[in-house]
């Protein structure tokens, strides 16, 4: 074989075949390079870990042990328990997963387990694991937290366990890191006090403390940041040269039309946001405003009144939604909307035939279709607008940086709305888009009802599904939404196909449907409708129904699993309920026991602060973009936690891309190659501007 490099393919490394580089790729591991930058997301070292005999009840621990007896018990509620009792030098400790009896195939006697939960009191000590990890398999295996060893832990996959991760990064540790290539000029790393790339991958991979392996942490965080503000402040620059777009006059026909037409009138935080927008619309710079609001707030009409402001001036408006049952959604609400009005939009996705889409496009091109509703069809480079003035991003975090660049690319100027249901915490968003203007909806349309959240545990099962079933009774409907499809795919977690057998067993009198990604778009699109017009009454789903569905007479939610979803992520999903003038229902169903997260979330409705939780909680991450969309990858920084690194980088990142000399100097040039080359399509943002 020949030497390996950064951008070989892992599945060409030792000990890594064509399976485990399929399960590797679900981990986002594609090439060494990927390897040697899959960071642990943990360490533990044995000051972290309690003895078993110090493992009280009411406390929140991490134990060692070795499995010395396990099996699976039933019990009396038909639930079946799996067991394993853990053996250290101090003593034993009872470990129970109940409705997990796949474990039994998993954990083996012999093995030595890290297991992580509360400890209470049943029958004796006994430890419900939020978490475990097969440290080693069996009684021959080295310890490996002995002697003072910190160990990192790294994000798994079904398949793939942390054990085995650990195992390939170590073997081929000692060849990859030679291959790292150190950008940051000695210079600027030693006035940030930062360590050598080098240096730093050995750092987190094999630390001697906690404390070096943050050190390594922050290298490669300022690394990412650096990349971020590189791209960000460079587009930035761009658009502020370029400032200039269409200066559109409120003509007063189309959007008063549909303020006559609209049986409602818009909040004051609406009207406010309205007057704003178009405020920056007739001014002659482009418009790059931010529309923030939870769910339910109605930012969509207030997205269509300024739509509406293009179409009167003949430019065309086009919204870009994240997923096509949302689009659908939009184009069927605006649709609705635009009756009176005598406008049709036209709809864009991917999905379509070919025909269809051949003459949406044609549509499109030549300014007969006014208002464009799509998904990222939109900004293939088959699509061209005929004169867009106006683009709105629906959901725009869901979108990579560029992907939202090439939409506006599409028109020669076009004036920006973006649409969130995500609230940013202020600093963040200054961070993130500098300049952008805000406009907030806090207010509630009036004529809701009020949804209230309850965390339930699995004892309370029964009555949960009782609730199900006495609002179908009374004619409401409900969601049961699960993080998963099949059993399959997590062997831990409840799968929505089992759940809707389950359901449908329990209940041969109601109509229980199934929702899920995976099914074609057409079986889909009939099991909606069914759920739409009332025929299903409970509906079992994955998050597909996490946005783009109102359907106003759905009054519960039961969720599954809520600790596999971020907490942003369960205020959109509680934000499908709600929709009607009834109170709504949702129901977080929590294991065991009730966590602090859980607690807190049921404890507002209050999108912002969720949004403060969720950063906490999450990081920065997911707030940027989303990975698969090829948009800005931020997995080691911390926010809150690196924001003085932020401002380093951000500092550094200005001097880099203004300071016009200093562009000169060859250190400087390569930096803006490797932000260049860390994210290819970046360079087509730094054209849009
Ligand atoms: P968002 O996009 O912010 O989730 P929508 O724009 O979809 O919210 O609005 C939610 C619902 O509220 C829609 O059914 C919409 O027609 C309705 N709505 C919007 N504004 C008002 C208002 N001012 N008064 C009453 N109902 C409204
Ligand atoms: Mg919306």
């Amino acid at each position: 074989m020949s030497a390996v490099r950064l951008d070989t393919p892992v599945k060409f490394l030792k000990g890594i075949g064509e399976r485990r580089a399929e399960a590797l790729e679900r981990l986002g591991i594609r090439t060494a390079q990927d390897l040697l930058w899959h960071l642990p997301r943990r360490y533990i070292d044995a000051s972290s870990v309690t003895p078993l005999a110090r493992a009280e009840v009411g406390l929140e621990v991490a134990c060692v042990g070795r499995v010395v007896a396990k099996g699976v018990l039933p019990t009396r509620r038909g639930l079946r328990i799996f067991h394993a009792v853990l053996r250290d030098e101090s003593g034993v400790l009872e470990c129970v997963w109940p409705g997990q009896a796949f474990l039994d195939r998993t954990i083996a006697v012999g093995q030595t387990l890290l297991v992580s939960g509360p400890v209470r009191f049943y029958h004796g000590r006994q430890m419900a694991p939020r978490e475990y990890i097969i440290l080693s398999d069996a009684e021959g295996d080295a310890d490996p937290l002995s002697a003072g060893k910190v160990l990192p832990v790294y994000p798994a996959t079904e398949g793939l366990s942390h054990k085995i991760v650990r195992g390939l990064i170590e073997r081929h540790l000692d060849d990859l890191i030679p291959l790292a290539h150190d950008l940051l000029p000695p210079a600027h790393r030693e006035a940030l006090g930062l360590p050598t790339l080098r240096d730093a991958l050995v750092a987190v991979h094999r630390p001697t403390s906690a404390a070096v392996a943050e050190e390594g942490r922050r290298r490669l965080a300022f690394d990412e940041l650096l990349d971020l503000q590189l791209t960000l402040t460079r587009a930035r620059d761009l658009a502020k040269r370029q400032r200039s777009g269409v200066a559109f006059v409120a003509r007063h026909d189309l959007t008063d039309r549909l303020a006559a037409a609209l049986p409602w009138t818009l909040t004051g935080d609406q009207q406010r946001a309205l007057e704003a927008i178009t405020t920056d619309m007739t001014a002659p710079e482009r418009m790059h405003r931010l529309l923030m609001g939870d769910v339910g707030t109605g930012k969509t009409v207030v997205a269509l009144f300024a739509m509406l402001l293009a179409l009167e001036n003949d430019y065309q408006a086009a919204l870009m939604a994240p997923t096509e049952l949302l689009a659908e959604q939009h184009a069927a609400t605006l649709e609705r909307l635009l009756e009176p009005l005598g406008i049709r939009p036209q709809l864009l996705l991917g999905r379509q035939g070919a025909a269809e889409k051949k003459a949406a496009r044609k549509a499109i091109a030549s300014g007969a279709a006014r208002l464009t509703v799509g998904t990222h069809a939109l900004v293939q480079e088959s699509t061209a607008f005929q004169r867009l003035g106006l683009v709105v991003i629906d959901e725009q975090h869901r979108f990579g940086v560029e992907q939202r660049a090439a939409l506006v690319g599409k028109g020669s100027a076009p004036d920006v709305l973006l649409l969130t249901a995500t609230p940013i915490p202020r600093s963040l968003a200054l961070t993130l888009y500098g300049d952008l203007d805000v406009s907030t909806l806090r207010e509630r349309p009036p004529g809701r009802g009020v949804i209230r959240t309850a965390v339930r545990t699995e004892a309370q099962r029964t009555r949960v599904l009782t609730f199900v079933e006495e609002e179908a009774a009374q004619g409401r409907q409900s969601y049961v939404v699960l993080p998963v499809i099949e059993e399959s795919e997590r062997a831990d977690l409840r799968a929505a196909t089992t759940m809707s057998e389950q359901l449908a067993a329990r209940w041969p009198a109601l109509e229980v449907g199934l929702i899920h990604g995976r099914l074609k778009p057409a079986e889909r699109d009939a099991v909606m409708e069914r759920f739409r017009s009332g025929g299903i009454q409970v509906l079992v789903a994955t998050t597909v129904i996490e946005v783009g569905i109102d359907v106003p007479n759905a009054t519960t939610m039961v969720i599954e699993h809520p600790e596999r979803f971020g907490l942003a992520q369960l205020h959109q999903l509680r934000g499908r309920v709600g929709r009607g003038a009834g109170n709504s229902y949702c129901v977080l169903m929590a294991g065991d026991s009730v966590p602090e997260r859980l607690r807190a979330f049921a404890a507002t409705d209050d999108g912002f602060r969720i949004a403060e939780l969720d950063l906490e909680e999450r990081g920065m991450g997911d707030l940027i973009g989303a990975r698969q969309s090829g948009g800005f990858e931020v997995r080691h920084a911390r926010l809150p936690g690196d924001e003085a690194l932020l401002a380093r980088a951000r500092e550094l990142a200005g001097r880099i891309i203004t300071a016009d000399p200093a562009l000169q100097r060859p250190e400087n040039q390569r930096l803006r190659e490797r932000a260049l080359s860390r994210f290819p399509r970046a360079a087509e943002l730094f054209r849009i501007g």
